[in-house]
């Protein structure tokens, strides 16, 4: 967009708004928030908006849909495909961040809920629900930068599904501006309401396309204030799900994560990124990262559940963590996975959910079927063991031009997908559908389904403008 005609954009924006200083031109600043994490996208935008208060939110989406300018919300910017920055394209477009709303609004431990807005980090959620003697199930890599509603957005996952479900299973209402402008306050706390259709999942990895989500109710535990984890080297991928099946029968509802862990991920994280050696010896291709946690010691339990483990033949040697340093550094070594792919040159990354007792197979014929397109390709596959979601990455193999490899990547997704359809799965467990999957997910959906997620959109946003061109093939 020409220069004069982006200032002509902003003024006239601007020029409506209360207070026109929440919209901030400084061309860094839009450049730092129009590029998306994974720097595969850059998009334009005429401002970044940091409304104070939900009152600034209703003016500025009332105003910039008077104009017809898209808005795009934007949390942390942590969206693994492309969900957070606006196109690049000439429609004007305005990135609303929420950063500025960040405040817990209250924290009640008799309803086990914590009222959050959508800019805090879920670090921010976790400390306060942990100072009022109480647990947030939500966890992930990015809890220091992602926003409570950034990951309802996405319906986000990460380590805890296993025992609190996705990020839709620990909202219990939300708040929200419409595209319109209005405010729906729905910020209930109960835990049951048969009361008509519940509005709050529409929102739930809607990826900002039907409204501004400005604050949620969330559901809280009982505190984690023990904890323990074990990082068990397992024969094989096989051996690996068994084992997760023992852990999740033995742990009786203590389990709070299990992740696959490969060999290629903790040998180079403990190299290149953590700089540490290894907690055991590498001596198999696959490794299981498991954590109990509860109110009473659970560290028997682990031992327990190792030592069936080794009689059973699933466990071939394990490290136990005997103080919280040592779980500290476990659990780095799985966090850092995402950074790692830093290291690993040009990858093809897939985020793929199957059902249960499944990963092997998917793993095996992703291996065969894209050896077979970029021969000697190196696999990097970790992910939630207990919940079926296999982050599978086909890396560059050494010696090969990038160019060359990348050139591949239709083919790559092509044969991939076409095995996790066969599987019963999805190309898109928890990271959401953003820019990066909208061809594979008018290939996976029905048409039936996908012209009810066209009147659920016409009816809450006619003139398109909430973040336009993600999650909604047209
Ligand atoms: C290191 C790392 C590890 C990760 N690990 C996991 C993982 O284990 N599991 C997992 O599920 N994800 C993971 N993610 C991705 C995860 O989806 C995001 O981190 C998080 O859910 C998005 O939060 P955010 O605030 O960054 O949202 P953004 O990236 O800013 O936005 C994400 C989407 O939500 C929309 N949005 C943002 N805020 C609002 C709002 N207030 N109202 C309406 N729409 C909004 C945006 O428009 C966009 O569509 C990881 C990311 C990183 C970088």
């Amino acid at each position: 967009m020409e220069i004069s005609a982006r200032q002509h954009g902003l003024h006239s924006l601007a020029s409506v708004l209360p207070r026109p200083g929440m919209l901030v031109a400084d061309q860094d600043i839009i450049a730092a928030a129009c590029q998306d994490y994974r720097g595969w996208y850059r998009g334009k935008a005429l401002a970044v908006a940091r409304p104070r208060t939900v009152a600034e939110i209703q003016e500025l989406v009332r105003a910039a849909g008077n104009l017809k300018y898209a808005i795009v919300p934007q949390g942390g910017n942590t969206s693994m495909c492309g969900a957070a920055v606006p196109l690049d394209c000439d429609a004007p477009s305005i990135v609303l961040s929420t950063a500025a709303l960040n405040q817990i609004r209250s924290t009640n431990a008799g309803s086990w809920s914590i009222v959050a807005e959508a800019g805090c980090t879920l670090a921010q959620v976790q400390d306060a629900a942990r100072s009022a003697n109480r647990h947030f199930g939500l966890d992930l890599g990015a809890r220091g930068s992602a926003t409570i509603g950034g990951a309802i957005a996405t319906n986000a996952g990460g380590v805890g599904v296993v025992r609190y479900g996705n990020c839709r299973d620990l909202v219990l209402g939300l708040e929200v501006v419409l595209p319109d402008g209005q405010l729906w306050s729905g910020l209930r706390t109960l835990r049951k309401d048969n009361s008509g259709f519940d509005l709050k999942h529409l929102f739930i990895g809607s990826e900002g396309t039907l409204g501004i989500i400005t604050a949620a109710s969330l559901k809280l535990h009982p505190a984690e204030t023990t904890s323990g984890s074990a990082l068990i080297c397992t024969g094989s991928l096989e051996a690996a799900t068994q084992f997760a099946d023992l852990a999740l029968e033995m742990a009786a509802g203590e389990l709070s994560a299990i992740e696959l862990m490969p060999v290629m991920g903790i040998r180079r994280s403990c190299e290149e990124l953590l700089r540490c050696r290894p907690p055991l010896e590498l001596s198999s291709e696959w490794f299981v990262l498991c954590r109990l946690a509860s109110q009473q010691p659970v560290q028997e339990k682990l031992e327990n559940i190792v030592a069936r483990a080794l009689e059973a033949g699933l466990c071939a040697d394990a490290v136990l963590s005997h103080s919280v340093a040592q779980e500290t550094q476990l659990w780095a070594i799985r966090d850092s996975f995402s950074e790692l792919h830093k290291f690993l040159g040009a990858s093809i990354r897939f985020d793929y959910c199957v059902p249960l007792g499944k990963i092997p197979e998917l793993y095996h014929r992703l291996c065969a079927a894209i050896d077979k397109v970029a021969p000697g390709f190196v696999p990097f596959g970790f992910g939630h063991l207990g919940d079926g979601n296999l982050h599978f990455s086909a890396c560059q193999p050494e010696r090969t031009e990038t160019n060359e490899f990348v050139g591949n990547r239709q083919e790559i997704e092509t044969v991939a997908n076409a095995i996790v359809w066969e599987l019963g799965g999805t190309v898109s467990a928890e990271h959401g559908i953003g820019q990066l999957h909208l061809h594979e997910v008018s290939q996976q959906k029905s048409s039936t389904e996908l012209t009810m997620m066209q009147c659920v959109k016409r009816s809450f946003d006619a003139f398109e403008l909430m973040n336009p061109g993600k999650l909604l093939p047209t």
